[in-house]
């Protein structure tokens, strides 16, 4: 496999692609880098500093003073943020939307394209998130766009909320989700969308474990 073998994996929030992407990577034994991550550690960098997610100048001015690092453990991704280890807090509906409002800034997107650019130069590669086809890396051999409806990725994520025993409101929880999905696709800088020469797979009526079947058949690896 060439140095620079990238698989881009792009969709709404909750439509599978970082549990997909985990599992394609690891059948690959290559790196998985979950790019939503990083942004929610920067929303929850400006919750901690008590600096308004709306507030651009402000979350864009702690850039310069905050240290995210992504380490690789046992195939799992942990997210350090100012040397702590964030992966758990970053899972928080706060977190979530605080990483929405925050992605819509230039310096911030500047901040972690640069990261993510020089991570997939590094190592082979399996990234996910919203821009990845259309922007990080748009050279990517393999893009894929990862969809299924509102309600479905609602459920889905219910159901891994139920496994950690938090408290579920699927109504709440579908609500957030149009909100990321109307807020994420309208942002002015590289908002969600399919890339031209994307993959598009719809995931409503499919198990995870069909949807890396169907990213390794395409690009010609047998699971
Ligand atoms: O993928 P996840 O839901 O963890 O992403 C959290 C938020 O980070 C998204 O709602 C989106 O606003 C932002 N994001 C982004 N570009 C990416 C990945 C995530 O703007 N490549």
């Amino acid at each position: 496999m060439s140095k620079s073998f990238q698989i881009a994996i792009d969709g709404p929030a909750g439509a599978g692609k970082s549990t997909v992407a985990r599992a394609v990577a690891r059948q690959l034994g290559i790196t998985h880098l979950d790019t939503g991550a990083m942004y929610r550690a920067v929303g929850l960098k400006a919750l901690r500093s008590g600096v308004d997610p709306e507030d651009e100048a402000g979350v864009s001015a702690l850039l310069a003073d905050t240290q995210l690092e992504i380490l690789l453990q046992d195939g799992e991704q942990l997210v350090y943020l100012d040397a702590q280890d964030v992966s758990r807090e970053i899972r928080s509906p706060a977190a979530a939307a605080a990483a929405s409002a925050v992605s819509r800034y230039a310096a911030v997107r500047h901040f972690l394209v640069d990261k993510q650019r020089r991570i997939a130069g590094a190592t082979d590669v399996v990234m996910d998130g919203r821009d990845i086809g259309t922007n990080v890396l748009p050279a990517a051999p393999h893009k894929f766009f990862l969809t299924a409806s509102a309600r479905v990725r609602a459920q889905r994520r219910a159901l891994e909320m139920e496994q950690k025993g938090q408290p579920v409101d699927l109504d709440a929880l579908t609500r957030d989700i149009l909100r990321r999905d109307e807020q994420d696709s309208t942002r002015a800088l590289n908002p969600l969308c399919k890339a031209p020469d994307a993959i598009e797979i719809d995931t409503t009526g499919m198990t995870q474990q069909q949807v890396v079947q169907t990213i390794l058949d395409r690009i010609g690896t047998k699971a």
